[in-house]
Parts: structure tokens; C-alpha cells; sequence
């Protein structure tokens, strides 16, 4: 194994392993250390919506992901505040759509195409410390078995997720921090849904089912934090009175025992770091987390790590230069992301819906362009400008 690499990426998975890819890919030395192996199921809900579909595309990797087993949605029902919105939130040009892999699949075939690419991927490597002489890192990492790794490198890149100890000893600061509002708890149920997605959106908490790998579909129930209490001490009957609410959708399988097997998530901030120190970045939930309830987390990470790559690639010295065009770019980014934080955190709140948001719920739902169009706001296709200027139009 070298020693001496141009990047060295802490996190192996949504952020990290697809830089190491496009990175190893253009020839750059590329080393990535990741605590865990690549089967260790983060917790998350694995919707990977189109605008992350389109770039696995482009990368190549759109064949073996559909080898996974998870079907393109064909189509989204959402009932939002007693409102019937259904479509599908893709063009004809390509026909690709949103999918959900299970996390295990996903992280695994992403750190096989960093491998395959020539990008040292070692797991069960914790990176434990790493120092700066102002030119190039010293990076160490520990194994499970207490052997110890140290490599240097040109930049290095923080991939290592939403509690990043790279941000904190490098004492990135929030530029934007509102605390967690939600918390999730969702298991696998056999597919009775097809390809097809449920989501029913209300001023309770969000719940849905979402196939995906395994011919199983993931089943999500979204909740303020403030019932969490009673989730602790009542779970029987908080997951019956889920249970009653989730009637309404005509799909949910019956065989589905609500009362056991939750995987739960408890502590889903939205924020925004500082993102930039001299000869390192970060990426992913790294730099940047919202709230679940928009599912844009694996997607955000891939954009990230395909501008970062792309930044990189145009600039391989990775000299002043390369900072200024990083600290533009990222700019732009963060402005452009703040407002998707803010819509995520406003949606978390699960504020009833005034009168004026259900007429405008109600018009999207009698035209159906428009419907497909305001299912893109969470698939990254479509704003919440358009959709103001697409509704001043009609009216
Ligand atoms: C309940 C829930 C549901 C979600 N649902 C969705 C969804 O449906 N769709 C969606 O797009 N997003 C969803 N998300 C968000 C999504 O999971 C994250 O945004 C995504 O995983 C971020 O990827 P990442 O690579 O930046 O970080 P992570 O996936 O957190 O990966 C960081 C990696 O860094 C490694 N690491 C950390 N420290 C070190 C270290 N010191 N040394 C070595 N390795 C280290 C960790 O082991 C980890 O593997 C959900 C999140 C939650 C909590």
C-alpha cells in the first residue's frame, strides 16, 4: 500500500466513496479510510431521488445499481392535508425516475466503483488523528485489531458524516443550526406497492412506503420530536394510533405488525458549516444536514462530491487558485442550498395548512403537469419559485 496520496477522503459512503471514484477515475491518488465495513446499514430511509439517479447515471453505475433490484418509481400518490396529488417526477427525455436501495447495497456498489476505479478504500479504518505542516496531512487511522495506518496527503477531504470529528478539530463553525424537529421510525414489509410510492403528509407527521431492494418496501412514520415521549413509554399505542391514520392508504399490507422491528432516528438537525479550511473540505452531511423529511441527504452528498470532483480535476495542482474557484462554487452552493434547509426544517414542523396552501394544494391536484412538476420539488427537479411562478400563471 503507498503512503503518499493527492486526497485523502475520512467516510466511505454517499460523499466519499463517489469523490474517490470520479477522483481515481481522472488519476489522482486517492485514499479513503471508513470506520465501518461496507455493509453496516447506516439509518436512513434510502430514497435516492432523480437528480442522484441521473448523476449514478452519468457515472456509469445506473446498470448495476438496477441489478440491485430496486425499481424506478413509476409513479408518486401523496396525500398532502386531505389533498390527492398524484404523478411522476421525471421527463420523458430519459425515462430515469427515483429509487430507494437499501443502504448496505448502495454503500457496498459505491465502494466497489472507488475500488475498481483504483481508490484505496480501507474499512474498519477510524481515522484517529491528522495534522497540517502547512503543505501536506499526516493522516492516521486505527484498526478493530489496534494496528495503526498513517499516510500524507496533498487535501483532505471530510466525508465522515453529520457528527464530522474532522469539522470539530478543525473548528468549522455552523453558519445556520436549528435543531432536530422530527424523528423517524421505519422497517422493511414485503412490496405490496409495485413501483409505485405512498406518502401521506398531514400536520401529524409524515408516513410512506417506498419500495425498494429485496422485494421488500420501506415503511417510514415521521413524527414531531415532542411525541417521542410517548413513543418511550407507550409504544403499543402510538404505533396503533399510526396505524389508524395509516389506514387511509389503501396499500399499506396487512400482514405489517406495526409494534416491533422499528429501526428508529432520533436526532436530525438542519445546519450548515463552514466548509473550507486551507488543503481541506467537507462534504456531505459533513458540511451540511437536513432534516429527513425531504429524503435529498444521499443525493445532496452526490452532488457534492461530483462539483468537488469536477473543481478538483479542473484545478489538479489544488493550489490558491483551486481554493478561490472552491470558495466561489461553495458559495453558491450554500446560498442555494440555505433555502432547501429552511424547506425542510418548515416542512419538519408539520404546521396544520392554512387555507390559501390548501386552495393552492387543490390546484395542483386538478392539473396534472403540475402535479408531476410539484412531486420534482423533493426529486431536486423543480423549486419552490417555479412552482409560485407556475401557479401565478394559472391563476
Ligand atoms: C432516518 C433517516 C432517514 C433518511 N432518509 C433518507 C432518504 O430517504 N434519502 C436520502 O437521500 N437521505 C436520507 N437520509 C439522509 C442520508 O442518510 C444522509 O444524508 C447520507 O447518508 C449522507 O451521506 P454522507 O456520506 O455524507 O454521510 P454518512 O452516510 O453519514 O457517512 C459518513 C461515513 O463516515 C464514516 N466515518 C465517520 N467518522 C469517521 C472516522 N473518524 N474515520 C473513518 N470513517 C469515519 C462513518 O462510518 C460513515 O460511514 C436519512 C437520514 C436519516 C437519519
Amino acid at each position: 500500500m503507498a503512503t503518499d496520496y493527492d486526497v485523502v477522503v475520512v467516510g466511505g459512503r454517499c460523499a466519499g466513496a463517489p469523490l474517490a471514484m470520479l477522483l481515481a477515475r481522472a488519476g489522482f491518488k486517492v485514499c479513503v479510510f471508513e470506520r465501518h465495513t461496507s455493509q453496516f446499514e447506516m439509518r436512513s430511509t434510502h430514497t435516492i431521488q432523480l437528480a442522484g439517479v441521473r448523476l449514478l447515471d452519468q457515472w456509469g453505475a445506473l446498470p448495476r445499481l438496477k441489478r440491485l433490484g430496486a425499481p424506478l418509481l413509476t409513479r408518486i400518490h401523496m396525500i398532502i392535508h386531505g389533498v390527492s396529488i398524484s404523478g411522476l417526477p421525471w421527463t420523458a427525455t430519459d425515462q430515469l425516475s427515483s429509487t430507494c436501495v437499501k443502504r448496505g447495497a448502495l454503500d457496498t456498489l459505491l465502494g466497489e466503483l472507488a475500488i475498481e476505479a483504483n481508490a484505496e478504500v480501507l474499512y474498519q479504518h477510524d481515522v484517529r488523528a491528522f495534522e497540517f505542516d502547512g503543505g501536506r496531512w499526516t493522516i492516521s487511522a486505527s484498526t478493530p485489531s489496534g494496528s495503526q495506518t498513517a499516510v500524507s496527503s496533498r487535501f483532505l477531504v471530510a466525508a465522515d458524516g453529520m457528527m464530522s470529528s474532522v469539522a470539530s478539530r478543525l473548528d468549522l463553525q455552523f453558519s445556520m443550526y436549528r435543531p432536530s424537529l422530527t424523528f423517524t421510525l421505519y422497517k422493511y414489509v414485503p412490496n405490496t406497492v409495485g413501483s409505485e410510492c405512498y406518502i401521506l403528509v398531514d400536520e401529524w407527521g409524515a408516513q410512506a412506503c417506498v419500495p425498494t431492494t429485496d422485494g421488500d418496501m420501506i415503511y417510514v412514520i415521521q413524527r414531531p420530536t415532542a411525541l417521542f415521549d410517548r413513543f418511550k413509554t407507550g409504544p403499543q399505542s402510538f404505533l396503533r394510533e399510526a396505524a389508524d391514520r395509516i389506514a387511509k392508504f389503501a396499500a399499506i399490507p396487512p400482514q405489517a405488525t406495526l409494534c416491533d422491528g422499528f429501526r428508529r432516528a432520533l436526532n436530525q438537525p438542519s445546519f450548515i458549516r463552514a466548509m473550507l479550511e486551507t488543503g481541506a473540505c467537507l462534504i456531505g452531511d459533513a458540511w451540511s444536514h437536513k432534516d429527513s423529511v425531504t429524503a435529498q441527504g444521499i443525493t445532496d452528498a452526490f452532488l457534492d462530491a461530483d462539483l468537488l470532483a469536477k473543481l478538483m480535476i479542473a484545478n489538479p495542482q489544488m493550489d490558491a487558485r483551486f481554493e478561490r474557484a472552491l470558495k466561489l462554487k461553495w458559495a453558491q452552493r450554500t446560498a442555494l442550498y440555505a433555502e432547501e434547509v429552511e424547506r425542510a426544517n418548515r416542512l419538519a414542523g408539520f404546521l396544520p395548512a392554512t387555507a390559501t396552501q390548501i386552495e393552492e394544494l387543490q390546484t395542483i391536484a386538478r392539473n396534472p403537469e403540475l402535479s408531476s412538476k410539484f412531486l420534482g420539488l423533493d426529486a431536486k427537479t423543480y423549486s419552490e419559485k417555479d412552482l409560485a411562478r407556475d401557479l401565478a400563471g394559472l391563476s
